[in-house]
């Protein structure tokens, strides 16, 4: 994987691994148990007197065949393989070839002076240019990005004649960018903001404090909150900057729940779209994805629950060791009944609540009797 130009069959080895971006382990020969069960014959029919004797793999599998035929579907694209495969390889061979088109197992590939990838991408016909802007524009966790963003994804993984152009119609053309974005939200529309229902689609995000500081130099507690589930995250920071915040988002929020579609706060807008500014910044997207802020236009939804008071409470005679007690806290706003969804976060997080100490004690009292 680590030379430089493979060719032949390296070549074709390395393009095939590399697809499934995979991480190699030397294993040593004793400790290596697994491939021996993976060499063994295993008849389903059988009674198996052992635990584990299905190995199951997810990775997305699309025969090659089905590709190479998608791809003479399309004239211009077959016109390159039946050049690359015709065995009197005229000058329009070395014409392809100097654009970055390979072939490999009788797929069209091309290499991307754009892309810093050694990988050379798959080539997409005409017919299915479609389905890719689908997966990496309007699928929840493609996160609708603006043209240079799809474009930057796409790229890494795929090449077709006129992408950038196409990409960019694409993106102008998609009908939730048209609705949501802030450049095209028309001020008459503000009492249909549609109301998001999803988990940790719309999420209240707060600051608290400063608290005394605890040993390791915390002094605030940055909250998120799912509006939906009343569902909180509580974090330790030293610092209440935006930097600060838009990283714990992006870390412990963003890429454990999603991308969610808006931010709202108490702490006023500009907090926000500082914090979505630095989250945007660490994406690496443009500040277009930024949702628009209408305290206006659902007042059920702007009326947060105040965490304040119970935070206040709970912290108030930890002194500077409220940051080890921060995750039980959690845990009792997350396990508590919330008044406005008459249900506690949990359950409308998991659909059960979280089973505690008492379930446990309890039923050891009940055994033991
Ligand atoms: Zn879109």
């Amino acid at each position: 994987m680590s030379i430089k130009s493979p060719s032949g069959r390296l070549a074709r080895w390395a393009l095939q691994i590399q697809s499934f971006n995979p991480k190699i382990e030397y294993t040593p020969g004793k400790a290596n148990v697994l491939a021996d069960m993976l060499s063994r014959h295993t008849n389903l029919n059988e009674d198996v007197p052992c635990d584990i004797f299905a190995v199951s793999s997810d990775f997305p599998v699309r025969k090659s065949k089905d590709i190479r035929q998608e791809q003479l579907k399309d004239e211009e694209l077959k016109k390159i393989i039946d050049c690359f495969e015709n065995s009197s390889k005229d000058e329009n061979f070395a014409n392809w070839t100097s654009r970055g088109y390979l072939m490999n197992q009788g797929i069209l590939y091309r290499y991307s002076p754009e892309v810093e990838t050694e990988e050379a991408q798959l080539v997409v016909p005409f017919q299915e240019r479609e389905i890719v802007l689908q997966q990496y524009h309007d699928v929840p966790t493609a996160g609708h990005y603006g043209a240079e963003g799809t474009y930057n994804k796409v790229a890494s993984r795929y090449y077709f004649p006129g992408m950038r152009k196409y990409i960019a119609e694409y993106v102008k053309n998609c009908p939730d960018c048209n609705r949501y974005k802030p450049s095209n939200q028309k001020p008459t529309g503000l009492l249909r903001t549609p109301v998001y229902a999803q988990r940790f689609e719309t999420l209240a995000i707060d600051l608290f404090g400063p608290l005394p500081e605890t040993s390791s130099g915390k002094k605030w507690i940055f909250l998120v909150e799912d509006t939906s589930t009343k569902y909180v995250e509580l974090f330790a920071l030293k610092e209440a900057t935006s930097v600060n915040c838009a990283k714990t988002f992006v870390e412990e929020v963003f890429l454990r729940y999603g991308l969610p579609r808006r931010l709202i706060s108490d702490n006023g807008l500009k907090f926000i779209s500082a914090v979505m500014q630095q989250t945007c910044n660490f994406l690496g997207i443009k500040q277009d994805l930024i949702l628009v802020y209408h305290p206006q236009a659902n007042p059920s939804e702007r009326k947060n629950r105040d965490l304040k008071p119970q935070l206040a409470i709970l912290v108030r005679d930890e002194h500077d060791t409220w940051e080890e007690k921060l995750p039980m806290i959690r845990f009792a706003l997350n396990t508590a009944k919330c008044e406005t969804t008459n249900n506690t976060a949990a359950f409308l997080q998991f659909g059960r609540e979280l089973r505690t100490t008492d379930d446990v004690t309890l039923k050891s009292t009940d055994r033991q009797r």
